[in-house]
């Protein structure tokens, strides 16, 4: 920790969503290793469908990106057709899983208790899951963005040692931020931020809030991603859309990496 700031790396997230089939996975993930040379302050992860996950893996072998899954099923095993297990996605290759998403919350109706069995499960099988929360718009208007966000994190996290929540990311995705073009501002950010990080402090300690990467997700693009990644409990960026064009992509990473040499010196 340096003056009371831990040293967190920064960490930049693609989710790719319901897109690419193989052809188009492999041309992106070749783009983005393409122009990832010099990268080396910054943690990235890619997360594509499961149908391109090993290709993609083979693809990022004995690089410094990571494979991620954007989706996992609490069981080990069994008849859940259509569902994939975290001994699976080890099995292809994947260091992180993405859970609880809005868009999952919002069309497949997962509530947090869900969210929590897939959190602890992925823990299980060394997956390193990555929690997103957020609140509606309507949420938001309502006054209720802290309450919605402390229910999600509590019955989320329920369970959990601080072992394993030292080495969980959180995502901070606010839903009226996703695919609209209509990012938080870096004061709503910061803001939600620093409230996680506190109530993760209140549940385990500091030691264990303060290595805790908690990545803003909605909206992040080239023109907004300095002054958030700038902020103090912003560790890194989950990125959907933009995340779809490797030059994009590739310049999120740098200036992660940019503003990762900065917070490390300041
Ligand atoms: C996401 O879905 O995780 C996301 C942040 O999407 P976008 O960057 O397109 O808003």
């Amino acid at each position: 920790m340096k003056d009371g700031l831990a040293l967190r790396r920064l960490f930049i997230a693609a989710n790719w969503k319901m897109n690419t089939i193989r052809q188009e996975a492999t041309e992106l993930i070749r783009g983005i290793k393409d122009r990832m040379g010099s990268v080396s302050a910054v943690d990235i992860m890619v997360a594509p469908p499961f149908t391109v996950l090993e290709s993609v893996g083979r693809e990022l072998l004995n690089t410094r990106i990571q494979l991620g899954a954007q989706d996992v099923y609490f069981e080990k095993s069994g008849a859940y057709t259509g569902e994939i297990s975290p001994g699976m996605l080890v099995d292809a290759g994947c260091t992180y899983v993405i859970i609880g998403h809005s868009e999952r919350r919002q069309y497949f109706a997962e509530n947090d208790e869900m969210v929590n069995k897939k959190v602890m499960a992925g823990l299980k099988s060394y997956l390193v899951p990555i929690l997103c929360v957020g609140e509606s718009w309507e949420e938001r208007k309502q006054g209720k963005t802290f309450f919605v966000l402390n229910q999600q994190i509590l019955f989320g996290l329920q369970g959990i040692d601080n072992h394993d929540l030292s080495s969980l990311v959180i995502a901070y995705e606010p839903v009226w931020a996703i695919g609209t073009g209509k990012s938080a501002t870096i004061e709503q950010a910061q803001e939600v931020h620093a409230y996680l990080r506190n109530v993760i402090q209140e549940f385990s300690s500091r030691e264990v809030a303060e290595a805790v990467r908690i990545l803003y997700g909605g909206s992040m693009n080239p023109n907004n991603a300095r002054d958030l990644l700038s902020q103090r409990d912003v560790d890194g960026g989950l990125i959907g859309g933009a995340s779809l064009k490797a030059e994009t992509f590739s310049t999120l990473v740098e200036i992660a990496e940019e503003v990762q040499r900065w917070k490390h010196h300041e």
